[in-house]
């Protein structure tokens, strides 16, 4: 099948977040399974410096506001996708440095909606065929707000190809208004309860919604929830107007990058893929947590045999990742046990900075570092034994499951692709070796405490916590699953 994937981001090129390494890996994992994926970029400026052999396929001229836009269609190669990478290039709209949707002052473009809708209007050209190649395609695959309007334009067109639109999180919906609908020229039609009119203002989520023919987001459970006014965002009345049209298929890891056995960013690689390793991933994993311990200046002397547990936590310092949970339970944390925690992240101000007094008050048991790095984010995963994630909401998740992996039982909220990835701990599925993880229920700092509290003491059991990392670290958390799981969408 063909299927053309229409993103605003992807990893290696340009990433912001889960949407960048989905549009990433996802085509690969469907390549392989024999579909034919080819993936439509915007041509920011960090793209174009990333690709090679250049080559302009054809171009259109489409309406933008005030002006007739010159959108050129490029070729780019890159190793893992070949020559199968496109980019719609108009200078004006997306020759900029940096982040894909807000300036260095941190705001959003002010011309989002007009840079969107080119981009859409610029793929729905595509959908009929790429130009120069016989190349047309079976579906058109878009994703978020960006792309909304994708399967809008594409409505118009006859014969046109499937559309399915993925929402990755519902958080960002692509608000407009009434005279930005107006001054890019949509068809007035669309302005109605039905179409793309939302509380008043025009809203790019919602178009992704109503014009596509299958909607899917992240995970299963976060499926459900969207479709509850305490997830919906206002959202919900439409979600749930689609039936089962609306279904959730769990994202997957990349497993080259994040495998214990072989990551580079660790002191000692440790696993379970075979019999001897087996014996061994323990120590290994010890080595990991000592050699943290000292480059976050902790105290690791005499931790020879692992005694203190280490906890870690690694994201978006923001209201959605419950940092505030972790924050209110450190102190009694720190004064009940001999834990010590590490904490990885940049956000909102208030939080760093009472990340940072917390960690001045606590200096021999917290250590935060406050900003992005890729190294520390393996280091924690691998050196830590608990890994915390107590997220208000979270459409699927990477870290807990990168976390599985390396080993590292998460503390979760029960709650979208958390609670699709971790099982309970609970004495029944500890028996039937199935627990890989503490799940916990209500979003308060005494309910995340408690979890933590139910890990420390299976922690304190040697034979109990073994078995509870191993059957973490076995879960099948590729994207060959997703993948196939998508690919029976596309069948249907
Ligand atoms: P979200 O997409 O909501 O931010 P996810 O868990 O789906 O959350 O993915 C976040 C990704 O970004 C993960 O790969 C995580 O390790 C990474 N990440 C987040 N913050 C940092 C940081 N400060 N340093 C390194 N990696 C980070």
């Amino acid at each position: 099948m063909n299927i053309l994937f229409a993103a605003s981001e992807a990893f290696p090129f340009i990433k912001t977040g889960g949407l960048g390494d989905v549009a990433h890996s996802l085509p690969i994992a469907l390549n392989e399974l024999g579909e034919d994926v080819r993936l439509v970029l915007p041509a920011y400026r960090d793209v174009l410096a990333s690709v090679d052999s250049l080559k302009e396929l054809g171009f259109w001229d489409l309406p933008g506001i005030g002006v007739t836009h010159r959108v050129r269609v490029l070729q780019a190669h890159q190793d893992e996708l070949g020559d199968f990478l496109y980019l719609i290039d108009v200078p004006s709209l997306f020759d900029r440095p940096g982040n894909p949707y807000v300036h260095s002052g941190g705001f959003n473009w002010p011309d989002n909606a007009e840079r969107f809708t080119v981009f859409s209007r610029a793929v729905a050209q595509l959908s009929k065929g790429i130009p120069g190649t016989d190349w047309v395609p079976d579906v058109v695959h878009s994703h978020d707000w960006q792309t909304g309007l994708v399967s809008a334009f594409i409505s118009m067109s006859y014969p046109r190809p499937k559309t399915v639109f993925t929402i990755h999180n519902m958080a960002y919906d692509g608000h407009f208004s009434y005279a930005d609908f107006t001054s890019l020229g949509l068809p007035p039609e669309w302005w109605s309860s039905d179409h793309v009119e939302f509380y008043g203002g025009f809203s790019m989520l919602k178009a992704g919604m109503v014009f596509s023919d299958q909607v899917t987001t992240v995970s299963p459970t976060y499926a459900r929830e969207i479709c509850t006014p305490e997830y919906g965002y206002r959202f919900e009345g439409v979600l749930q107007s689609l039936g089962d049209k609306l279904s959730g298929i769990l994202n997957g890891i990349d497993l080259e990058t994040w495998n214990p056995e072989t990551d580079s960013h660790l002191v000692q690689n440790y696993g379970i893929s075979d019999a001897k390793k087996k014996k061994q991933w323990a120590a290994g994993k010890l080595a990991n947590k000592q050699a943290l311990l000292k480059d976050v200046a902790l105290p690791y002397e005499g931790l020879a045999e692992g005694k203190a547990p280490l906890l870690g936590f690694i994201g978006r310092l923001v209201e959605q990742k419950g940092v505030d949970l972790v924050t209110s339970m450190l102190p009694e944390l720190f004064s009940t046990t001999d834990a010590m925690v590490v904490i990885l992240g940049s956000g909102h101000m208030s939080y760093e900075a009472e990340l940072l007094s917390l960690a001045a008050q606590y200096p021999s048991r917290l250590h935060v570092h406050i900003g992005y790095s890729e190294d520390l984010a393996h280091q924690i995963e691998a050196g830590c034994d608990l890994f915390l994630m107590p997220s208000r909401f979270e459409p699927c998740g990477l870290n807990q499951m990168y976390s599985l992996r390396y080993g590292t039982p998460p503390v979760v909220n029960f709650t979208g692709g958390l609670a699709d990835t971790v099982t309970d701990a609970s004495d029944m599925a500890l028996q039937e070796k199935t627990a890989s993880g503490f799940v916990f229920h209500d979003v308060n700092a005494d309910a995340l405490l408690s979890a933590v509290m139910r890990g420390l003491e299976i922690y304190r059991q040697p034979e109990r916590w073994k078995q509870l990392c191993e059957t973490a670290m076995q879960q099948d958390l590729g994207w060959e699953l997703s993948a196939k799981k998508y690919q029976e969408l596309y069948n249907k």
